[in-house]
């Protein structure tokens, strides 16, 4: 971190927070201009919202804009983390002039839709179909799982433009605009009650070629960009900043224990202080991770803090529903809802126990976090893949 950049960033927030009020000004609008200085994502260029220096300096910038009131991310806001990078890897100028924006304002959100009912881990596969016609793309398929499609105003879309290339060869990645006629949204409901996620089916959308994001058959290059985010977003060692030590779901565990403390046993108390060591480990080491990415795309390693996450989640907040006994099992509201974020602590333990469930599936399960990471961080040899070179269209498929 040079000195000269970080005197650059203090300088474009000493001027950002002179002229505007974040603790008066409209939440968009306090955003729009912190994008138009330089200050949303810092390692980006100039003009795409960033100052083109080092991305660890952007905890000097939230740090010092919560300082000045600055409202926290609106949560309906969390496939920015994934989206933005990905635009801003590989879209184009147009394209990052078009969508970044008005994404990190808030005004355009985004939802995800890679997943199909044939291709969940081996979203390679996938067959949703994308056919050229002059400037535009005629688009047909169904996606499935996709969190927060009901709120959003575009997706990021990953088609089979190529079926006569190898599966990873033949795919095109593209900004669906989710209003367009042919883009039908149809809620799922989880064991949660709510149905936070979606089926998405596509007839005959149209989609411009200025929406499509990288070049023709380089979708899964794209893709890469955005699951790698999507990793380290759900692992916690985006660029955000650290969480405070026992924040967080490890936090509900703690005040769970305190009531009644006095009268929880030894084998309680060692639970609990399992659970924190965890806890404590994971937060250093996705501290670490963080502070170890330079380019702003993090690698395999954001996998690790994933697949551990995910578990210790789980652990967590079973340990919380067991410490409340009976009473943990009682009192937990069905009713069916569509939730406008994606937030596991924001509905009380009974919900975070279920809704924990889904933490070693979405965004990768754990077996598949395993593999990355046998692989491409330990080097060990690969899985048998013989589907890998022959064209999409001869792979047998059910
Ligand atoms: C709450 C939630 C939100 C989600 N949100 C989104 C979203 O917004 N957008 C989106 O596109 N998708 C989303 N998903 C989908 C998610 O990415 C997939 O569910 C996930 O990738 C697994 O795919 P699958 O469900 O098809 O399971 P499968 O791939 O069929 O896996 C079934 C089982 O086989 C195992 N398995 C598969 N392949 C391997 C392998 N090579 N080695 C070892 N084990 C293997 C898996 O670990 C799993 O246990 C979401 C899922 C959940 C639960």
């Amino acid at each position: 971190m040079s000195d000269n950049d970080t005197a650059r960033i203090e300088a474009a927030l000493d001027q950002l927070l002179a002229e505007h009020d974040p603790s008066t000004e409209g939440y968009a609008e306090f955003r729009g201009h912190q994008f138009d200085a330089g200050l949303a994502w810092v390692h980006l260029p100039e003009r795409r919202g960033g100052l083109g220096v080092t991305p660890q300096l952007q905890r000097v910038v939230n740090r010092r804009l919560a300082e000045a009131g600055a409202a926290p991310m609106d949560l309906a806001q969390f496939f920015m983390a994934l989206a933005g990078p990905t635009i801003a890897t590989h879209g184009d100028d147009a394209v990052c002039q078009r969508f970044l924006r008005p994404m990190f304002t808030g005004e355009e959100k985004w939802c995800q839709l890679f997943s199909e009912p044939g291709s969940g881990s081996d979203f390679a596969g996938l067959g949703t179909r994308a056919i050229k016609d002059g400037d535009e793309w005629i688009v047909n398929g169904q996606k499935v799982w996709n969190t927060l499609a009901h709120i959003a105003d575009f997706g990021m879309l990953v088609t089979r433009s190529d079926p006569s290339a190898p599966k990873h060869k033949g795919m095109t990645y593209f900004a669906l605009d989710m209003r367009a006629p042919g883009v039908e949204v149809r809620p799922l409901r989880q064991i949660t009650g709510e149905a936070e996620f979606n089926e998405v089916y596509m007839t005959d959308v149209r989609i411009p070629d200025a929406h499509r994001i990288g070049a023709e058959g380089e979708g899964w290059r794209v893709a890469l960009t955005t699951l790698m985010n999507e990793r380290t977003a759900i692992g916690g060692s985006g660029s955000g900043g650290a969480p405070k030590r026992g924040s967080g779901p490890i936090s509900f565990l703690l005040d769970t224990y305190a009531v009644g403390a006095e009268q929880r046993t030894a084998v309680e108390r060692d639970r609990v202080v399992e659970l924190w060591i965890r806890a404590e480990v994971l937060r250093l080491t996705n501290m670490r991770a963080a502070q170890l990415a330079r380019s702003g795309n993090p690698g395999p390693e954001g996998s690790v803090g994933k697949a551990v996450g995910a578990i210790l989640n789980q652990d967590i907040f079973e340990a919380s529903v067991d410490l409340r006994g009976m009473d943990g099992q009682v009192g937990y509201d069905f009713t069916f809802r569509r939730p406008s974020s994606s937030d596991m602590t924001s509905g009380g333990i009974g919900y975070a126990f279920l809704r924990a469930r889904a933490n070693t599936i979405e965004g990768g399960t754990t077996e598949v976090m395993k593999n990355i990471l046998g692989e491409q961080v330990l080097g060990l040899p690969g899985e048998p893949r013989s589907d890998k070179d022959i064209p999409w269209m001869d792979v047998p498929r059910s």
